[in-house]
């Protein structure tokens, strides 16, 4: 039964290191004319209202986008680039909802080219008709397991793909599928982009997945944590982390200076932190 709904935690501080990833990734992508595959395994609703019912009961964005909003003048240029793609998307996607905040699938879109190829998986079916309504016209979009659907579609005819995976790990044995589909997807297409998301956990459920992503690519990788306070008992994610496989040379540098920024506006006072670990040939 799936009882996770992205809507509750729409714009929180994970969604602004995921999606400040996911930009200057895609702003990579771009920089060349061929044209390339994104694929979303975990695609969400799409966009979210902060003041409905969902969004609403947490606040989360609170303590996420609105502080990056609120320090708006004095970002560099790597969190400007990611607020100006929010901004946009917004525009394009949400003009009937006052105080939005975009999904992975609709940043993307607000950023592919015509020429570019979109392919986002959903299993819940009411967040899979939301993300329709909105992106039918620009995405190929499945009602299916993002993670077995992937193996179909690499390696892409471009040969150029940037895949974004983003479960909610409700059920636990996500860690160990994530490697296991990221090995299967490294046979067929080894120089695809892929970056994973994943929760920080007080019991460390992460610290196997990121090994596990490790050994999948032990020269050429990156990961970005960002630990928003001290863990606090035994439950509760107490931060984030993005790990990339090949990622954007650019990437690391970007991050060294974008990281101590988020830790600044979005961490709690004295507590949590930043770390950046990559390699790259
Ligand atoms: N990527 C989205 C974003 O950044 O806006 C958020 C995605 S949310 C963390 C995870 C989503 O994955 C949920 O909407 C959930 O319904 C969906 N989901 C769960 N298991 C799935 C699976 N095996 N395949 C595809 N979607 C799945």
């Amino acid at each position: 039964m799936l009882s996770y709904r992205h809507g509750f935690h729409a714009g929180n501080h994970a969604d602004v290191l995921k999606h400040l990833i996911e930009v200057l990734i895609l702003d990579h992508f771009l920089r060349k004319e061929t044209p390339f595959l994104y694929v979303d395994t975990h695609a969400g609703a799409g966009m979210y209202d902060l003041d409905d019912r969902f969004a609403s009961r947490n606040a989360e964005y609170r303590s996420g986008i609105s502080k990056i909003q609120h320090a708006r003048r004095e970002l560099p240029a790597e969190l400007r680039l990611y607020l100006e793609t929010i901004d946009q998307c917004c525009d394009q996607f949400g003009k009937d909802i006052p105080h939005c905040y975009p999904g992975s699938p609709l940043v993307a879109l607000q950023m592919l080219r015509d020429k570019d190829k979109a392919h986002f998986f959903e299993l819940h079916p009411a967040d899979c008709d939301l993300l329709q309504k909105q992106a039918y016209r620009h995405a190929k979009i499945t009602l299916a397991d993002g993670l077995a659907g992937l193996k179909a579609l690499l390696p892409p005819a471009s040969r150029r793909a940037f895949v974004l995976i983003d479960p909610p790990y409700e059920d636990k044995r996500d860690y160990r599928t994530v490697v296991d589909t990221l090995h299967g997807a490294l046979k067929r297409f080894a120089t695809g982009v892929y970056a994973v998301w994943y929760p920080l956990l007080p019991k460390g459920e992460h610290r196997d997945l990121v090994e596990g992503l490790r050994q999948l690519s032990p020269e050429y990788y990156l990961k970005a944590e960002l630990a928003t306070h001290d863990e606090r008992g035994d439950y509760g994610m107490y931060g984030s982390g993005m790990f990339v496989i090949n990622p954007p040379w650019k990437l690391a540098q970007q991050l060294e200076t974008a990281l101590p920024v988020l830790d600044k506006l979005l961490s709690e006072e004295g507590q949590g932190g930043q770390t950046l670990e990559f390699r790259q040939p």
